[in-house]
């Protein structure tokens, strides 16, 4: 068994993933670091490891249930242990509800939600015959507003929060817990794509009045992958700058 506390984070090769993959091999996790391309994934880990920290990639396409299932079954097989699963990995496919074809919808869902629900379904034996775990799933402020444009990601967003609250009560007695991150706008490829345009009038309605770093959301999953959250369950912690009130 890995002497580490082991954690499994999809998404982990850019953005907030990558930032909650160095945060949590800093506090002592040995971490897998998902996405579908190796590239990124290799340096992030191989930095980490240089540095004393401990991360392996793994190449796995979450919309593909069986292999994103045997991922987490192989991670804990190997390390006899699977301590934290971060649902990170995401996609947008925007657009205006009459022109949003069938495609679009379900692979949004396909990715942000029912990937989640495989991961969990995957992770919660080993964590039940451990009699403790930490579930954390990242959704966003869309899923708890709604946003024009998004019916799709907002959608599986929200479905992440009723996903994870469902998870919290039912693995509670387990030892088991399970939260949200909701994130606001934060700086990553994800929101680099928005116009300077846009991007100044998102920052006129948060009241912190700039976007959020990806690490000022690893240190909130942090929080509730480490020691200080033993009593925090089924709950949306919304991490926007004050946006959404
Ligand atoms: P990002 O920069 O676009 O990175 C997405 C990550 O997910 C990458 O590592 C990507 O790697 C991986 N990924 C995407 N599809 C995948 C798939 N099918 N299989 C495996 N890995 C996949 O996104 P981000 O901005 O960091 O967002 C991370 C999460 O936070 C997402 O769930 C997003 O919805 C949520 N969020 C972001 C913001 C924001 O402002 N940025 C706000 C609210 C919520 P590969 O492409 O190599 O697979």
């Amino acid at each position: 068994m890995n002497e580490k506390r082991v954690a499994f984070v999809t998404g982990g090769s850019r953005g907030i993933g990558a930032a909650i993959v160095q945060r949590l091999a800093k506090d002592g996790f040995h971490v897998i670091a998902v996405a579908r391309s190796l590239d990124k994934l290799e340096a992030i880990c191989n930095q980490i490891n240089a540095e004393g920290g401990s991360a392996e990639p793994m190449i796995v396409d979450i919309a593909d249930s069986k292999a994103l299932a045997a991922a987490v079954e192989k991670t804990a097989d190997t390390h006899g242990r699977l301590d934290v699963l971060v649902n990170n990995a995401g996609i947008t496919r925007d657009g205006l509800i009459l022109r949003m074809d069938d495609e679009d919808f379900d692979a949004v869902i396909d990715t942000n939600l029912k990937s989640a629900f495989v991961t969990i379904r995957t992770a919660a034996r080993p964590m039940m015959r451990a009699k403790g775990g930490r579930i954390i799933n990242i959704s966003s402020v869309s899923g708890v507003a709604g946003n024009a444009g998004q019916a799709n990601y907002a959608a599986s967003k929200a479905g992440l929060i009723g996903l994870s609250k469902s998870v919290a009560k039912e693995l509670a007695g387990k030892n088991i817990t399970c939260n949200v991150v909701a994130p606001g706008f934060i700086s990553t490829d994800m929101t680099d794509s928005l116009s300077d345009q846009i991007k100044d009038r998102v920052k006129e309605v948060i009241p912190l009045r700039r976007f959020g770093q990806p690490q000022e959301i690893a240190s909130v999953v942090a929080f509730l992958a480490g020691p200080d959250s033993t009593y925090v369950t089924g709950q949306v912690i919304v991490v926007d700058g004050g946006m959404v009130m």
